[in-house]
Formats: C-alpha cells, sequence, structure tokens
C-alpha cells in the first residue's frame, strides 16, 4: 500500500521499466499549463513548458524571450502596445 500523499492524484503516475525486466511505478511532478499572451491568450513561443525543479536549474535567458514584455505578451500584442504607447507620447 502506498503511503498517504502518494495515494492522492497530486503526483503522476509513469511507469517505468527496470533494466531486469519488470516495470516499476515512479511518481513524478505534474507539469504546470503553458505560459499563455496576456492580451490574445495565444500559447507563448520561447516560454518553457517545464516543471518548477527544472525551470530552477535553468538561466533566465532561457525562460523568457529577451524583449520587452517577454513572456507576458506575444510578440504581435508586444508590437501593438509599444505603437499605442509611441502614439500617445506625442
Ligand atoms: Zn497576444
Amino acid at each position: 500500500m502506498p503511503r498517504g500523499m502518494l495515494k492522492s492524484r497530486r503526483l503522476r503516475r509513469v511507469f517505468v521499466k527496470a533494466p531486469g525486466g519488470n516495470t516499476k511505478l515512479q511518481y513524478k511532478e505534474r507539469k504546470p499549463s503553458k505560459a499563455v499572451c496576456a492580451h490574445c491568450k495565444k500559447v507563448l513561443a520561447g516560454v518553457p513548458y517545464a516543471t518548477s525543479a527544472e525551470m530552477r536549474n535553468m538561466p533566465k535567458t532561457a525562460k523568457r524571450p529577451q524583449r520587452p514584455y517577454g513572456g507576458v505578451l506575444c510578440s504581435t500584442c508586444m508590437r501593438k502596445v509599444l505603437q499605442e504607447k509611441a502614439r500617445s507620447e506625442k
């Protein structure tokens, strides 16, 4: 009987083939939802879809695009926002 924390579905169950030929059950962290644009809700490109532990070991530059609103807005929405900003400054 597994431990109490393993009986809940917080962790996903992965069947792994052991070197001896038998399959073993491993418990792994679930992946979070994909990063989406704050305006159009499109899935963001250049933002990894990884668990928190994998994200922790990644350099900051690998976590989001290096541009204004990188990791928040998609490139089309960012362009629109910057154009609107430039127009309103005049
Ligand atoms: Zn967008």
